[in-house]
């Protein structure tokens, strides 16, 4: 069976490049019924957190890419990379380096100096002596002449000599293991069978695959994903918005639409946009996704937010909604019926957090009316109109939107007015302002008691 995992450092936030990844690994394992493995890296002890777990594992399960193995945290698997470590100094793969920092430097120096590349000269390879009071770095044995080949499924064929690999360091003077052993470890060991991972690690590559050789092992296969760019074709960071997956969520946006977003960036399926999860997983191939850097667009990100706002059910909607409006310090509970708020707010709203911004009025007081509506809708002639309706309003048993229409155009018609003279002073007696979802819908989310007031605040 296929084996993905998601290997995320806890430094830091989720990012959104890296939930690109792991929906990658993700969709790849559910589409040939396979596994998707979680595991935590926190090696570095120093700059990992309980936080950034949490909000790796909150940032998963808001999205629900749901993990059929751990998490595993490999600050509990040191056992098994001492294991490996000494396995590979016993079989002489690798070996103690007493280098120190000077000597390092010289070397540098010297290499540069020659126009070379620098690279650790493997001066401690054979070395028979053991300085005392020197606690040695350990360094892999790389292998000398050859050249080890990545047979990338979006890279295609990248290929490394051996000679440019220089040998590298898996375990410290502290004799903790580094990035590329406990990584290699664990892929084995996990029985991984794609890696799916940025690119940023595509040159790990051949040392991985090396040391897993030296183990006796197949590498897995590899794919790696090419980084998210900005607008401005920079890597995507802070500066270009939101890079953090949480902030997309207190932003308003559903997971399927973020989900939607980022599959394709960098991978289509024709020009299909619209991908529910069963057809996502269907039909995506990670040999399929662009080599070149996508970048990032939120407008076709909002478009598709807006999408999945009108195809979602309302029921659906009322939570993160009521979310939302409290993140307003609005009380959800002091106004309309959420599913029905939503359902008409969707029309003209992209996020749920523009969506609650736009429905304050319907629970609370405004506190001042916009200046431009009142002059271009609120003349002389609005007041009796007004009050007209507040009599209409004020009889009416039944506050069904049907029923609204019908009052404001039947009241339309009794004055001899056009609709948008009747309807416009009413919004703006409602709201404060010019804009408002259809004046029928906003007097039934208003509500009678509620309606009848702004009236009458209005006219006095
Ligand atoms: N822990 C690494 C990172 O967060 C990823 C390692 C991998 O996927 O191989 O960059």
């Amino acid at each position: 069976t296929v084996r993905t995992r998601f290997a995320p450092s806890p430094t830091g936030y989720l990012h959104i490049g890296g939930v690109r990844t792991a929906l990658f690994s993700w969709l790849q394992a559910r589409k040939l019924n396979g596994r998707f493995v979680l595991r935590i890296e926190d090696t570095d002890r120093e700059r990992s957190t309980q936080e950034a777990v949490d909000a790796i594992l909150e940032g998963l399960d808001w999205l629900g890419l749901d993990y059929d193995e751990g998490p595993y945290y490999q600050t509990q698997n040191s056992d098994r990379y001492q294991e490996v470590i000494d396995q590979l100094l016993a079989a002489g793969q690798a070996y103690r380096c007493y280098c120190s920092r000077e000597e390092l430097e010289a070397m540098r120096e010297q290499a540069m100096a020659r126009g070379e590349k620098p690279k650790y000269d493997g001066r401690c390879r054979d070395r028979e002596d053991t300085p005392p009071g020197v606690h040695p770095v350990i360094r892999f044995r790389s292998p000398e002449a050859g050249q080890t080949v990545v047979d990338d499924r979006i890279q295609g064929r990248v290929v490394y000599d051996n000679s440019e690999l220089d040998d590298l360091i898996i375990a410290r003077s502290d004799n903790t293991p580094t990035y590329n052993l406990t990584v290699v470890v664990d892929d084995l060991d996990m029985k991984i069978t794609d890696v799916i991972r940025g690119d940023d690690h595509l040159n790990n590559t051949p040392r991985q695959m090396n040391i897993m050789t030296a183990l006796g092992h197949e590498p897995p296969r590899y794919a790696h994903v090419p980084l998210i760019l900005g607008p401005d074709g920079k890597r995507l960071s802070k500066r270009h918005g939101a890079t953090n997956v949480l902030q997309y969520r207190d932003a308003g946006y559903l997971p399927q639409a973020l989900l939607n977003y980022l599959v394709r960036l960098g991978w289509a399926h024709g020009d299909q946009e619209v991908f529910a999860l069963d057809e996502m997983i269907h039909k995506f191939d990670i040999s399929d996704v662009n080599k070149s850097a996508a970048r990032f667009d939120t407008e076709k990100l909002n478009w598709l937010n807006q999408h999945y706002l009108k195809n979602t059910a309302p029921a659906e909607l009322v939570r993160p909604l009521e979310a939302q409006l409290r993140a307003l310090g609005v009380d959800p509970g002091n106004g309309p019926d959420l599913g029905r708020l939503a359902e008409v707010q969707r029309e003209r709203c992209e996020t749920l957090k523009a969506m609650a911004a736009a429905s304050r009025v319907f629970f609370e007081e405004f506190e001042d009316y916009d200046a431009k509506a009142v002059d271009k809708h609120m003349g002389a002639d609005a007041r009796p109109v007004l009050e007209y309706l507040h009599g209409q309003l004020a009889q009416l048993s039944d506050w069904r939107q049907e029923t609204l229409h019908g009052v404001i155009k039947a009241s339309a018609e009794a004055l001899e007015l056009k609709m948008g003279k009747v309807a416009q002073p009413l919004r703006v007696a409602l709201c404060g302002t010019a804009v408002s979802p259809s004046i029928d819908a906003t007097l039934e989310l208003l509500g009678q008691n509620r309606t009848l007031d702004r009236i009458t605040r209005a006219i006095n």
